[in-house]
């Protein structure tokens, strides 16, 4: 059962992520969480970097679709200078925004990868919607406060999973 915390891929941060490994793997679509993935949860706006990567994403043809459980005013604050779609109040764990983004994008599950930064949303989301899931290190230590419910129990885990050998990166 806690197989499903686990990502099927961890980097440190979403600018691993580029259009030359996606393609390698056959990915067109990527539904990115946005709080401490894309920028730190009480910054408001995406950075130059942050834009350059949505640019680099568009510019080779993948598609990207934010879904985030934060609320209406700041995913659509954030995401809509983007241009990019976007789910609000996504209720991540559960299926329904993860399938609602792939439908829009009209791309099937194995052409999209899921990106977050939380084990109990993000990755949980998106293995059990049936999506490959690729786990970024917090943009920032700090987070909301439901947040900070869930990293309690994502910690234990994660070190459930050392214990068994199943992840080996470096916290
Ligand atoms: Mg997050």
């Amino acid at each position: 059962m806690l197989k499903r915390f686990l990502p099927n891929q961890h980097v440190q941060d979403i600018f691993e992520i580029n259009p030359t490994m996606l393609k390698q793997k056959g990915i067109k679509g990527i539904i990115t969480d946005l709080d401490n993935t894309l920028v730190a949860w009480n910054v408001p706006d995406a950075t130059p970097e942050i834009v350059e990567w949505f640019n680099k994403m568009e510019e080779n043809g993948i598609r990207v679709t934010i879904i985030s459980n934060n609320n209406e005013k700041r995913v659509k604050l954030f995401s809509e200078p983007l241009k990019t779609p976007f789910v609000y109040s996504a209720r991540k764990p559960f299926a329904k925004a993860f399938k609602k983004a792939a439908k829009q994008m009209k791309l099937s599950k194995d052409e999209i990868v899921v990106v977050g930064d939380q084990l109990m949303t993000d990755v949980l989301g998106g293995n059990s919607a049936g999506f490959y899931t690729i786990l970024v290190v917090p943009i920032v230590k700090t987070d909301g406060v439901w947040t900070r419910i869930n990293r309690r129990i994502e910690r234990k885990i994660l070190s459930w999973m050392r214990k068994k050998g199943l992840i080996t990166w470096k916290e």
